[in-house]
């Protein structure tokens, strides 16, 4: 029996090495221990078929895939190499996937993610392997589906007709036009003079977080919608403000925030209520092991 040097346990050294094979990470040397083991000994042949086997049934079904060998074997890089939504879905795969966190402790390794480091992605993957690019592209896309329903969507305008009475009512009026016409920037500055003249008025100030969400910043809007939220007595706009509080902080990447945020919407009756419901719902699903 081949003489793994850094292990006393043969067996032991097969599984570690079943994994950096999978990963194509094994020179001939050791492949040609990794062969002979396999043909002496029948529990780890076993062990070895049910591996192949496992990931093979779980490569074409409709769930997150197992983690590629690839990733776990570079697991310190892992935390580091990945955005937020691949981080939680690893986080959610081990906590549904004992053969994977049986893999890692096998590899010397805690089966958690690493917390990010300062520089996100700033570490690749040893080039990325077909592996690791099909579980990203699987991750991604299960991704989209729960970032499509988190995504901002204008709010509708109600149409108000009549001469505005001033400059301030001209300015909101303007704004609002931008804002149906998809000028999210113009809605933004002019529907930000409004809410400067007239800090009462939570409805503008809502259309214009939202406005400003739309520009792209949702770190700014998120602090409007909380003011709109502090301020305003109406129940109708409390509900408002937090479900475009929920879409900008799941626009920061912030899904666990965005969690709490959708939570505190479904105490309302209204419309978004349960839309934030489905919303959980579909985020508790998605991605799943
Ligand atoms: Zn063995
Ligand atoms: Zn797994």
């Amino acid at each position: 029996m081949a003489n793994e040097p850094r292990a006393n346990d043969p067996h032991a050294a097969f599984r570690r090495n079943s994994l950096l094979r999978l990963a194509g990470l094994i020179g001939e040397e050791v492949l040609s221990e990794h062969e002979k083991h396999r043909s002496d000994c029948a529990f780890c042949r076993d062990e070895w078929n049910e591996l192949i086997r496992e990931r093979e049934a779980h490569s074409s079904d409709e769930q997150v895939p197992h983690i590629p060998p690839r990733m776990l074997v570079n697991w310190k890089e892992v935390g580091a190499s990945v955005g937020v939504i691949e981080r939680e879905a690893l986080a959610r795969h081990l906590d549904h996937c004992d053969q994977c966190c049986r893999e890692l402790r096998f590899l010397g390794f805690e089966p958690k993610v690493e917390a990010p480091q300062e520089a996100e992605r700033a570490i690749d993957l040893p080039e990325l392997a077909d592996d690791v690019q099909r579980w990203r592209a699987r991750i991604g896309e299960l991704a989209r589906q729960v970032a499509s329903l988190l995504v901002p969507t204008p709010l509708p305008v109600a149409v108000h007709r009549g001469v505005p009475r001033n400059e301030v009512d001209e300015q909101r009026m303007l704004g609002l036009a931008a804002y149906t016409n998809g000028e999210y920037e113009t809605a933004a500055e002019r529907l930000g003079d409004v809410v400067k003249a007239r800090p009462e008025d939570a409805e503008t100030a809502l259309y214009f977080g939202s406005a400003v969400c739309l520009s792209g910043l949702p770190r700014e809007a998120s602090e409007i919608f909380r003011q709109v939220f502090e301020s305003t007595d109406s129940e109708e706009l409390e509900e408002e403000s937090l479900w475009q509080l929920a879409q900008a902080t799941a626009g920061l990447g912030d899904i666990d925030e965005a969690r709490t945020v959708l939570h505190s919407v479904t105490v309302y009756d209204g419309e978004n209520a349960s839309r934030a419901r489905e919303m959980l719902k579909r985020l508790e699903t998605l991605p799943p092991a």
